[in-house]
């Protein structure tokens, strides 16, 4: 089953919204501190979630397209480029998020001393616009691929989205915006991952290769997203917490039963 352009788009919107859900989360008032709770155990299941869909999903994807021409040694040879985009996805993303932007985690920003200076807050939302124009990268990709394929990714994607708007908004907050800058900010990587989706979607057009080269980058950056952003924060509040290290697990669980559910 392919999926045609208005399908993509849809599910790159649904991404882009729930960005800007979880901005509309910190900014609107009162529930702060349970969303706070809430948005912890959502970015441990992610954390797993993206993870499993790397390792059991996009990466035997990617060697399956990388190996369609050549066995043993050949295929090994193939592979290496494959895997040198995956790496250079992760590479990317430390370099906009953590070595230009030198402030950025993941949550609510409790350092507002590191983020006051304007150009902090932008630094690290810059990082973030090229990281979520790349979620949008994975999901397309991915369905193009094959819709299952697509589904799970978008899954794994849209689990981190609303932790993410969260994650801006508060950065906009914490440096003395107005809740209004936050909403937009938190708008704004919801459309920069509506433009990665469209980017692949009009790629895919002129060159049928561009999946083989999508799909292993925007890995490599959803690996650092996992791996580096979210597994770092559930650390972080696994000091207090205990739990939210296990949901990290049940994340990669309730993977393999989606998995079973949607290829089975
Ligand atoms: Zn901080
Ligand atoms: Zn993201």
């Amino acid at each position: 089953m392919e999926i045609r352009f208005g399908g993509l788009l849809l599910f790159g919107a649904l991404a882009a919204v729930a960005n800007l859900i979880g901005g509309l989360l910190l900014t609107s008032s009162g529930a702060h501190k349970l969303n706070d709770r809430f948005l912890k155990y959502l970015v441990a299941l992610g954390a797993g979630f993206m993870l499993a869909a790397i390792f059991i999903e996009i990466v035997p994807e990617t060697v399956g397209i990388w190996t369609s021409e050549g066995t043993g040694a050949t295929a090994a040879e193939n592979i290496i480029g494959a895997m040198t985009l995956l790496l250079a996805g992760y590479l990317l993303i430390q370099l906009f998020e953590h070595t230009l932007a030198p402030h950025f985690h993941f949550g609510a920003e409790t350092h507002p001393e590191s983020v006051l200076r304007p150009s902090a807050a932008y630094k690290a939302i810059g990082g973030l616009l090229i990281h979520t124009f790349f979620d949008g990268v994975s999901i397309a990709a991915a369905f193009i691929v094959n819709f299952k394929v697509g589904l799970l990714v978008f899954i794994a994607i849209l689990l981190h989205k609303m932790p993410e708007g969260f994650t801006v908004a508060s950065i906009m907050l914490a440096s003395g915006r107005s809740r209004k800058k936050a909403n937009l900010a938190s708008l704004a990587i919801g459309a920069a991952t509506f433009v990665g989706v469209i980017a692949v979607a009009i790629l895919k057009g002129k060159s049928a290769s561009v999946v083989a080269y999508a799909l292993p980058f925007s890995a490599g950056v959803t690996l650092y997203v996992a791996a580096s952003d979210l597994i770092p924060e559930v650390n972080h509040k696994e000091e207090k917490n205990p739990m939210v290290s296990i949901v990290v697990f049940g994340g990669v669980a309730l993977f393999y039963i989606l998995h079973r559910l949607i290829e089975g």
